[in-house]
Formats: C-alpha cells, structure tokens, sequence
C-alpha cells in the first residue's frame, strides 16, 4: 500500500524531553500532560489570561457516543478515544458526572440506524434500547420517541478537566496573556515569537494546539471552522428537568449551577457575541424532538455562550508530524502519477513540528486521546499513531496528489 510509505513517521531527533505547545485549551492542556507523565518539560503559551477560554470554555461537554453501522475510520477512531478517556476519567470522580447519555431515534432513518448499530456495534461500550414509552424512567422527561441509552457515559467541565490536566503536569511554565505571532526553525530548534518579534522559547519540538488559528502557521492545513451558541434555559421555563444527557438533533443537559443547558447551534462564524437567530433554533429542536417538555418558544434575553469549532472535511482530527508541504507534494508525485513508490524513500517533515487540533464536535475525548498517541510517538513509541494514518496532517497531502487540486497558492 504506497500511503503507507508516504505516511511513515519521522524519527524522533532529540534526546531533550522539551517541547513547546501553544494553546491551553483541551488539546493544549491535554498534551502537556501525556508529555509531563513522561518527565518532559513543557513550556505552554496562551493569547488569554487563563485556560480554556475559546471552545474549551463551554461550562459543560458531553461524551458523545458515535453511532454508527458501519466501521469506519471515524467509528474506529472515536470508539476507541471515548474508550481510552472513560478508562482515565473514571478515576477522578469529581470531574466526571457519569450520568448517561440517551440518544432520540427522532425520526424512522435514525431508528433503522439504531437498530443496525445494536446489532453490529463494537464492545466497547454498554448500550440499551429504550422504548418510547418508558425513555421519561430514564431520563425524568417525556418522550415519543425511543432511544438507545449509554448508562457509562455524561459530561464534565472543560475547565476544570484543563486545570487538572495543568495541575498535574510537573515541569510545566506557562506563559499567559501571550500571543504567538510567528514560528521558526533554525539552529535545529523552533523559537517562538510574541507581537513585539521577542523571542519567547526555544525547543526542538513544537505542537500547535492552537485550534481556530492554526492556519496562522501552516497556511496548506486545511480547517473548517463553525461557530456554535448554547442556550441557558432558567428552571421556570422546563416542565420537568432532566437528570440524564438527552440527545435529539441538539441536546439538553440536566441542572449545571441552577441552569439548563440547551445547544449546539451550527453556523458560519460571521459574527461575534450570542445571536438571537441560533437562539431560537435551539429552542425550535427543543420543541420539535421534545415536544411533551413544555418550554417558551422565546426568552426574554438573549442568554448562553458561543464559540468556535474546527474541523476537516473528513470529520477526523489532525494529529501528528507537520510535513514539509512543498517537498512532500515534490516527492510524491509519483502517487499522482501512479507509481510505486521506493520502499526506502525519506518522507520530508518539518523537524520536530506537530499538530493536534481539529477536533470538532467531540473535542474531550478525541483531544485526550490524540495528546496520548502523539505523546507515544514521541517518547518513541509510534505503533499507536503509525496505525492511524487516517488522522495524520499528510492525508491532505496524499488528497491534493490523488485529485490534482493546485493547493500551491496555500504553501508558505
Ligand atoms: C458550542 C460548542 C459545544 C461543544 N460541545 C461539545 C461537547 O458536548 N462535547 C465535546 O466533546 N466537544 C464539544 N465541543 C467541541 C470542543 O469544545 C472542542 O473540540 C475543544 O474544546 C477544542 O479544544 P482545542 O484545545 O483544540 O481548542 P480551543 O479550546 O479553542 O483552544 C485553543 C487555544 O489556543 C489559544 N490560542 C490560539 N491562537 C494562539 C496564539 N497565536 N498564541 C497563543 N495562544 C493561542 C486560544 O486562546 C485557545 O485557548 C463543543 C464546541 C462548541 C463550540
């Protein structure tokens, strides 16, 4: 298989267990915190004044279940990330509240899909179907529709499981209130540069954690970013109130400090600050999927929280070694022309950089899970990551080769 070849990982050249990360949200956080298991030193730079500002500042995440009736790489991947978190976080009981997730056959497309999903799912979690007329014994809401309910799964604070991941990071320095403005790589180290070109760290390896701007720095990557609002809904306005994870087409929380969370809106980020719009769609999937919870078709205020999402095309993340575009693109022509590829070809990177963001909708796990393989690799251990070319940031490389889209424009 020639990918394989132009997917090989990079050597590790540096016996210094240091490395550079930018960006303290979950993946930022995350990272920091496989490497510091492993005795690195980190010294981790963020634009804000405390972590877990941007997506990571959500008050609550969900533990998605992905549900799918076919194995995919998605499935594959996912499966085995909420499989590797639910294995951590079941250790700090309080960050986790386990309090189930059901996901809503909504509509007869969503039922077939659950009833395939029973039949073929992989082990990796435990699952019930719920008929009906017995979803509100389990959730303490009424419903028309069945479900499938995931007993071991919930939500935590992205904060909190950000300030967790810090606090157990021993040689950590972090750097707030700093913006990186430009990265680069010579004398076989990348420094990194605040807004006034003052260099701020040295170190042979740098992970970019840096989500929404990641393009900052390497322009080809290719991110989709959406923006998405989550509604505060006060007790008054639900007619019974949810003790589990209750997911439709959005998806409604039980009580977080005295309020009710409703969400997530998906739109285009042309706007900052709530909107009333993604407001009343949030209410609107609130009152179509569950319409036996009576709840006001407006509020009197605008109320939530709004942040932004990035993902691929492909819905997977980006997690591993940087290439070196312009060279890897030269290199591999052969791919594009059909060749078989020379088992000992060298696969160009750029030194020491690597990537973990574009986690999408599934950030907790997906970002725990991805810190844990890139921090496998780097402590020389590449099976796990090596196995997963399908999340690699060269994949989009392999993408432009095999359909001949001129991404030229994009390379630095
Ligand atoms: C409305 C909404 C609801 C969601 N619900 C869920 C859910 O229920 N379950 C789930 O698993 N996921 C959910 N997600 C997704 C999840 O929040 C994200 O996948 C996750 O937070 C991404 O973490 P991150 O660290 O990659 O990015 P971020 O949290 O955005 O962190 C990036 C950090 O980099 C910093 N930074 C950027 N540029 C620079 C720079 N140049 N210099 C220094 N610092 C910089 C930023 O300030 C920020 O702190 C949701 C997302 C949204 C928007």
């Amino acid at each position: 298989m020639q990918y394989t070849v132009a997917q090989r990982l990079p050597p590790i050249n540096t016996t210094q267990r240091e490395a550079i990360i930018i960006g303290t949200g979950l993946a930022g956080c995350a990272s920091a915190y496989h490497l510091g298991q492993s005795q690195w030193k980190i010294h981790l730079f963020e634009q804000h004044a405390h972590c877990a500002t941007q997506a990571s500042g959500n008050p609550i995440g969900v533990i998605h279940p992905y549900i799918s009736v076919n194995t995919s790489l998605e499935a594959c991947y996912y499966d085995a990330s909420i499989k590797a978190f639910l294995s951590y976080i079941q250790q700090y009981p309080a960050l986790y509240h386990p309090t189930g997730v059901i996901q809503l056959a909504y509509n007869s497309k969503r039922q077939q899909q659950q009833q395939r999903y029973l039949q073929q799912r992989p082990p990796t979690l435990s699952v019930q179907s719920i008929p009906a007329n017995k979803v509100e014994d389990y959730t303490h809401v009424p419903s028309s529709y069945p479900g499938i309910f995931f007993p071991q799964l919930g939500f935590i604070r992205p904060l909190a499981l950000c300030q967790h991941y810090l606090q157990h990071t021993a040689q950590l320095a972090i750097h707030y209130q700093t913006t990186i403005a430009s990265i680069q790589y010579y004398n076989g180290l990348w420094h990194v540069f605040d807004n006034q070109q003052h260099c701020q760290a040295s170190a042979a390896i740098l992970i970019l954690c840096n989500a929404a701007t990641v393009q900052q720095f390497i322009p080809w990557l290719e991110v989709q970013l959406t923006q998405g609002q989550l509604t505060y809904l006060p007790p008054y306005a639900l007619s019974s109130f949810p003790k589990t994870v209750i997911c439709h087409q959005g998806y409604l929380l039980p009580s977080f400090e005295g309020k009710y969370i409703i969400g997530a809106s998906y739109q285009k980020p042309h706007q900052r600050g709530l909107s009333l719009t993604a407001q009343q769609y949030n209410l609107s999937l609130l009152q179509q999927h569950l319409p036996q919870l009576h709840t006001p078709s407006s509020l009197p205020q605008l109320t939530g929280r709004t942040a932004i999402r990035v993902s691929t095309r492909d819905h997977l993340p980006l997690i591993g070694p940087i290439p070196d575009a312009t060279a890897y693109l030269k290199t591999f022509q052969a791919i594009r022309q059909g060749k078989t590829l020379a088992d000992n070809i060298t696969v160009p990177y750029l030194p020491g950089l690597y990537v973990n963001t574009a986690h999408g909708s599934r950030g907790i796990n997906s970002s725990f899970f991805g810190a844990q393989l890139l921090a496998q690799h780097l402590c020389h251990q590449h099976q796990a990551l090596q196995a997963m070319p399908f999340i690699h940031p060269s994949r989009q490389l392999i993408k432009q080769l095999r359909t001949g889209h001129n991404i030229h424009s994009r390379l630095k």
